[in-house]
């Protein structure tokens, strides 16, 4: 095993949240380590839609025509179905309000963030190196211990930042405990090739019988389709066979996008089943350690919320510890700066988590109450989205707290 030089903050994941804090660190002349197990970001699907409170963080971080050079594409109309009936569209492209979410290649984005910061002398990026394990000193954590193709490595830093994902290895090794919030559900995602007779943008959600599906446009130019289904129920599913799940969806969407669905059933084959996940640590922070992005409160991918959160937890972080970084701060110093993050970003949190467990508990409801309920809502409900003015919506699309980067 070697051991390796200090560096000020040692950041773990090169996801959205790890990935964004490092750029801003290096920019601003800290020494920072991004460490990242995978070699390849395409790797590993990874959510792409980003609202425009994440775009707005994107926009500050200095990328220039890079941010423009990422595969995109931009919802133009959002169709609401109820069990294969049309009930509203809303044009997004006649809104009035700046910004609308934007369907961008993460992995495209991520080489962006990483190509940037190695423009800066003070970056350091190890890729294809899986953190195994937390290390310490007394009480403090002090440093990390590293698996790549070489060999183990130990890395030492200031500060170590768990920016690691959903299953977190820093807010394991770091004693760091969560509050799993409920999800009663899992999302079966797949890939279709665009249909030919839709227009460009289009948006598909279709709500019912205990089902929800959003197809929505790709960046890769596919169709990405999103079907919410009850926890646990994919098993009973795929164990009927390919053709007898893809029918059961095919059922529950209108006519024109269940053909295509059926005609493509050969694509649908590999499907990727995300185990849906809501929980937040209490306490991100602790001597030498702090969690942020899904790694400090794991975001539901529904309400498309999970990267522009982190991406304003990495400004948040920056914000507290530039200042004590550039002169010099260790020790007791870093890690006050590192406490005040949880207070700034635990609320939007919060707030987004409540809000985005709030469509499955309707959408999924199963029985002749659920079917009443939706029955009931869905039209009304198009008459309050559909000027996307609504505050729920608006928080949704712009975040609930103000987040500026002022370092
Ligand atoms: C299938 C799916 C679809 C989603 N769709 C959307 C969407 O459309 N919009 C949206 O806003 N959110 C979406 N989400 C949620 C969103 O992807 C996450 O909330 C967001 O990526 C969190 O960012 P992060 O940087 O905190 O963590 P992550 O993006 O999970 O990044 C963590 C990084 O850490 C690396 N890592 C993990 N363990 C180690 C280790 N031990 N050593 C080194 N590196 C490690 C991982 O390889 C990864 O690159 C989706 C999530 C999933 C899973």
């Amino acid at each position: 095993m070697t051991s390796d030089r200090d560096s000020q903050v040692l950041i773990v994941g090169a996801g959205p949240a790890g990935a964004a804090l490092a750029l801003l660190l290096a920019q601003r002349g800290v020494q920072v380590t991004l460490v990242e197990r995978q070699v390849d970001f395409a790797r590993e699907f990874r959510g792409e839609i980003v609202m425009p409170s994440g775009w707005r963080v994107l926009e500050a971080l200095g990328l220039g025509r890079g941010l423009e050079e990422i595969p995109q594409r931009h919802p133009g109309e959002i169709e609401i179905f109820h069990n294969q009936r049309r009930l509203f569209g809303i044009s997004l492209d006649q809104q009035p309000s700046g910004g609308m979410p934007v369907s961008l290649s993460q992995p495209r984005l991520l080489e962006t963030l990483v190509e940037v910061a190695q423009t800066h002398s003070g970056f350091r990026f190890l890729r294809g190196a899986s953190v195994k394990e937390v290390l310490r000193a007394g009480d403090r954590i002090d440093g990390v211990r590293v698996q790549t193709a070489e060999g183990s490595q130990v890395l030492r830093a200031g500060l170590v930042i768990g920016a690691d994902g959903r299953a977190s290895t820093v807010r394991r090794g770091g004693g760091f405990t969560a509050q799993v919030r409920d999800a009663p559900m899992d999302i079966v995602w797949a890939k279709l090739p665009w249909p030919s007779s839709w227009k460009e943008g289009k948006v598909q959600a279709v709500v019912g019988h205990g089902h929800l599906l959003i197809a929505f446009p790709a960046p890769d130019g596919e169709l990405q389709v999103a079907w919410v289904i009850l926890k646990g129920a994919f098993g009973a599913l795929r164990a009927r066979g390919i053709s007898e799940w893809v029918e059961e969806m095919a059922n529950h969407v209108g006519a024109e996008l269940g053909s295509h669905l059926r005609t493509n059933k050969d694509t649908l084959s590999r499907p990727f089943l995300l185990d849906v996940v809501t929980d937040r640590v209490e306490g991100w922070s602790r001597p030498g350690a702090l969690v942020i992005g899904d790694a400090a409160h794991t975001m539901s991918p529904v309400g498309g919320q999970g990267i522009n959160v982190a991406l304003r937890d990495a400004v948040v972080t920056a914000n507290h510890l530039v200042p004590v970084l550039q002169a010099g701060a260790t020790g007791e110093i870093l890690d006050a700066a590192a406490a005040m993050v949880e207070p700034e970003r635990g609320p939007e949190i919060d707030a987004i988590q409540s809000l985005a467990a709030l469509p499955p508990r309707v959408v999924l409801r199963r029985g002749w109450t659920g079917e009443l309920v939706r029955f009931a809502l869905l039209p009304l409900l198009g008459r309050v989205l559909a000027p996307l003015t609504a505050k729920p919506l608006r928080q949704l699309f712009d975040g609930v707290t103000h987040v500026e980067l002022k370092v």
